[in-house]
């Protein structure tokens, strides 16, 4: 056990964590949380075969603006399963307001993206000797999303500790970090900006233009910018109608 310590602790005696990164700003916020208590971020994004892949871009824009030693990018082909706007050939809603948001299920939910996500950080703390998983979900300005609810993270947490060796065997104890879970947009982004956070960096258009730019009407557009627009940040990201 002594071992296996020693192997989750750097030089500087800093304990290894998995945090999921996509270049967005939630999972960019995550990732300042988890450096701001002392982790030694290990970074984890997927080329899941979404039809925008800005996103990949801005996550390694944010893996080396953050001094991230090691950000694996893992392709995982959720095209071939489709079901959604985000990997299939569905149109992103645009213009709603977040009342009708919070309706129902949008058409940009993946199935089951956060499970398999969470899975593939799974293996790696496992083998990382790194129990420490962060994701950004949050339960309060987001899209109905369920793989995003606290109940699903407890079970996913549940299920973690009952299925690794190291678990099972006692080395280690999985634990699923979510900072932002209760937070609203406004909180996050002005928590993000007290640790330094560049939003510049980040991408979370749904539907962006070829060259990248935002389009300021999809939900995930609409929510950052009543985030930024009610913690009273202007919104560094770039849009199409600014
Ligand atoms: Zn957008």
């Amino acid at each position: 056990m002594t071992e296996r310590k020693n192997l989750s602790s750097n030089k500087t005696g800093r304990k290894k964590a998995v945090v999921l990164t996509s270049g967005g700003l939630d999972s960019t916020t995550t990732l300042a949380i988890a450096l701001s208590d002392g982790f030694e971020c290990i970074c984890l994004s997927f080329q899941y075969g979404q039809r925008h892949h800005v996103e990949i871009a801005a996550a390694q824009r944010v893996a080396a603006a953050m001094n991230i030693a090691r950000h694996e990018i893992i392709p995982v082909d959720l095209g071939r399963v489709g079901g959604s706007a985000l990997t299939a050939d569905i149109d992103v809603p645009a213009g709603r307001d977040p009342e009708t948001m919070a309706a129902g299920i949008p058409v940009t939910y993946v199935p089951a993206r956060n499970t398999i996500f969470l899975s593939y950080a799974l293996a790696w703390a496992e083998v990382l000797c790194a129990p420490d998983i962060f994701i950004g979900v949050n339960a309060v300005d987001y899209s109905g999303y369920p793989d995003c609810r606290p109940e699903y993270i407890a079970a996913f947490e549940q299920m973690a500790n009952l299925a690794l060796r190291d678990a099972v065997e006692g080395r280690i104890t999985i634990r699923i970090h979510t900072p932002l879970l209760h937070m609203s947009k406004a909180d996050i982004i002005r928590t993000g900006i007290r640790l330094g956070v560049d939003y510049g960096l980040t991408h979370s258009c749904y539907n962006p233009r070829q060259d990248g730019l935002a389009c300021g009407v999809c939900d995930s557009c609409i929510l950052r910018l009543n985030g930024f627009n009610e913690a009273g940040a202007a919104d560094p990201a770039r849009y199409v109608s600014r």
